[in-house]
């Protein structure tokens, strides 16, 4: 295996069937080799260098009913909220106070954000923070509507695609959401000229090794700016409930193997994989992950905005998220730094 890891590391890309064996056969050594590389290479392009993003999750209303995610529209028992403009403000605000210069806009796909409601709380950030990145993870809409929200000041969009596969794809939403239009949003993302974040739930129900491969090739085509992974975690009120959640294992096996195909692209240590594990985020950096999105949303909604179970951090508030990020940053040799981090993957 280590010979296919050296490989990837020159190459910075494997054959479909190459993927399949190595991560159907590596072991813990060939984990500890990998991350090992995955630092290295991490550090000849960001050093020790930790971006912070801060994630304000201003909806939790979907219409969307997608089968493992908690605020899913069928999901009754959630108190859904929406964040008026004056309160994503503020909240940007106590951001840049805490060195926060990325906001990222996150919610369900949200029938009362129209282009018109939102571009117009995007121009105001924009106005009163020129510069900060503002990030976009609303999930699917047209190209126009993109467009406009670029032209209002919008500089980069997460929109994971989840899983490549079309079939595993339709096993993980409800008919009509299909994996050739959530990849056509990526692609018309890219040419509008926004910086690109995608990636994918890593254990997810009915993933194999072959879709994970195939996840990795189409990163690997996509090549974006950022790629988001985090563990499955079961919800209890979704069709899922009863599932097994993704490894830890395999997702810290990923990271490194992200890093190493994509050597200069943002990889998140997510808040799925500090979840699955109290020091799951250390370990992200460890295996060459250098960004992390704590949390700006306002105290008493961040209870309501559970895509999964145990979420961490819905009760602090962000100063004391921030102030722990660093320390445990700093514990295993990183730093926290106030910057907007702009990809160098371009
Ligand atoms: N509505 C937006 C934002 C989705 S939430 C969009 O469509 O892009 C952000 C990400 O959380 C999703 O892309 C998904 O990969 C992840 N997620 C949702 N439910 C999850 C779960 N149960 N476990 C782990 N990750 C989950």
């Amino acid at each position: 295996m280590k010979q296919l890891i050296d490989r990837l590391e020159q190459e910075q890309t494997l054959p479909r069937e190459d993927w399949i064996r190595l991560l159907e056969d590596f072991t813990p050594e060939d984990t500890a080799y990998l991350c090992e590389r995955a630092r290295h290479v991490r550090q000849m392009h960001y050093q020790n260098r930790i971006f912070i993003r801060g994630l304000i999750e201003f909806t939790n209303y979907c219409k969307n009913d997608c089968f493992y995610c908690g605020i899913r529209r069928s999901n009754c028992n959630t108190h859904r909220y929406r964040l008026s403009k004056a309160t994503i403000l503020d909240c940007c605000r106590r951001g840049y106070e805490l060195g926060f210069r990325t906001f990222v806009l996150q919610g369900g796909e949200d029938g009362h954000f129209t282009d018109a409601v939102l571009t117009d709380i995007v121009h105001a950030i924009r106005t009163e923070f020129p510069d900060c990145a503002i990030t976009l993870s609303i999930g699917e809409r047209s190209r126009d509507s993109y467009q406009q929200l670029f032209d209002a000041g919008a500089n980069r969009f997460l929109l994971r695609h989840e899983t490549f596969d079309s079939t595993h794809y339709a096993s993980l939403h409800p008919a009509g959401l299909t994996a050739a239009s959530r990849q056509k949003c990526l692609w018309n993302l890219k040419e509008i000229g926004y910086q690109v974040g995608s990636g994918f739930m890593v254990g997810s129900p009915g993933q194999t090794t072959e879709n994970l491969a195939d996840d990795l090739l189409f990163l690997k085509k996509l090549n974006p700016q950022m790629v988001g992974i985090g563990p499955f975690i079961p919800h209890h009120d979704t069709p899922f409930a009863k599932e097994q959640a993704g490894s830890l294992e395999l997702t810290l096996f990923l990271l490194g193997a992200i890093r190493l195909m994509l050597p200069k692209v943002l990889l998140p240590a997510t808040t799925a994989l500090g979840t699955i594990a109290p020091d799951g985020r250390e370990q992200g950096v460890l295996a060459g992950a250098n960004v992390v999105m704590p949390n700006l949303s306002p105290k008493d909604v961040r209870g309501d905005y559970l895509l999964y179970d145990n979420k961490i951090c819905t009760g602090d508030e962000a100063a004391e998220s921030v102030a722990n990020l660093k320390r445990s940053m700093q514990a295993i040799g990183y730093d926290v730094v106030v910057d907007r981090g702009d990809s160098l993957n371009m």
